[in-house]
């Protein structure tokens, strides 16, 4: 029960944002030896990255109204099991019967069809390479002193397309397995609290890895902004603040 309490707490918080229709959406595109790729900011943990005619959507999440006019999915990754990031009904309207699923064990129990990834595990699905990185809490702690994101339980997702190395962290600390990553173009870092990262962590794991872009998302409440004077003397990483509290 302490599990669910906090999910809805992270999910209530995120809802408090503004929100976006999809032809609002954010996009940026990223430029790769395979060919471009579209990055859509649908907001809070939740990401659509169109690459070669396919649709990757990324933790959909049907709270974001954003959601309900994008283009179904030939992949779908799920970090784990909160209701921010794992939402059957999102699932559901975006998959096809030729939809690839990749997700946690936990999410598997409330998702049918898909492929159970364990941290470190790699599959190579559409042409491009997906690598499950552990994603869980070292710091910060529920009231009983359990992780709010256990060590084992969720993913972040290294995509590899052509050369291009792109980490979607999921709700995580900036773990050694985090800053033991290398090679990585465009980094998503969430930065919302007591769940994720402060943006001291957030700079510590960048200054780690030094991705050559880095995304904080799934910030809530937490200013973005603060991210910029940690990293002033660190070079080779440029700041991208999009819509993802
Ligand atoms: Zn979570
Ligand atoms: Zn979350």
């Amino acid at each position: 029960m302490i599990n669910h309490a906090a999910s809805l707490a992270c999910a209530f918080l995120a809802a408090l944002v503004p929100l976006q229709a999809a032809g609002q959406l954010e996009k940026d595109t990223i430029g790769t030896t395979a060919g471009k790729v579209e990055i859509t900011f649908v907001g809070h943990g939740t990401l659509m990255l169109r690459w070669a005619g396919k649709t990757i959507h990324i933790d959909p999440w049907s709270k974001l109204p954003g959601l309900s006019g994008l283009p179904q999915a030939d992949l779908i990754l799920i970090t784990h099991q909160h209701g921010d990031h794992l939402d059957t009904a999102a699932v559901n309207l975006l998959r096809t019967p030729s939809t690839v699923i990749l997700l946690t064990a936990k999410c598997a129990a409330q998702v049918g069809g898909g492929t159970v990834m364990k941290n470190g595990d790699v599959q190579k699905v559409l042409g491009l390479t997906v690598e499950a990185v552990p994603a869980y809490n070292l710091v910060h702690m529920r009231p009983d002193s359990t992780p709010f994101h256990p060590k084992g339980e969720g993913n972040g997702y290294v995509l590899t397309i052509g050369r291009t190395r792109i980490y979607i962290a999921g709700d995580t600390e900036n773990t050694p397995e985090m800053e033991a990553l290398r090679n990585i173009d465009i980094a998503f870092l969430p930065m919302n609290l007591p769940y994720t990262m402060t943006p001291e962590m957030v700079a510590a794991a960048a200054k780690a890895f030094k991705p050559k872009i880095l995304y904080p998302y799934h910030y809530s409440q937490t200013d973005p902004g603060k991210l910029a004077p940690l990293l002033k003397d660190t070079k080779g990483i440029e700041i991208r603040v999009r819509n993802m509290k």
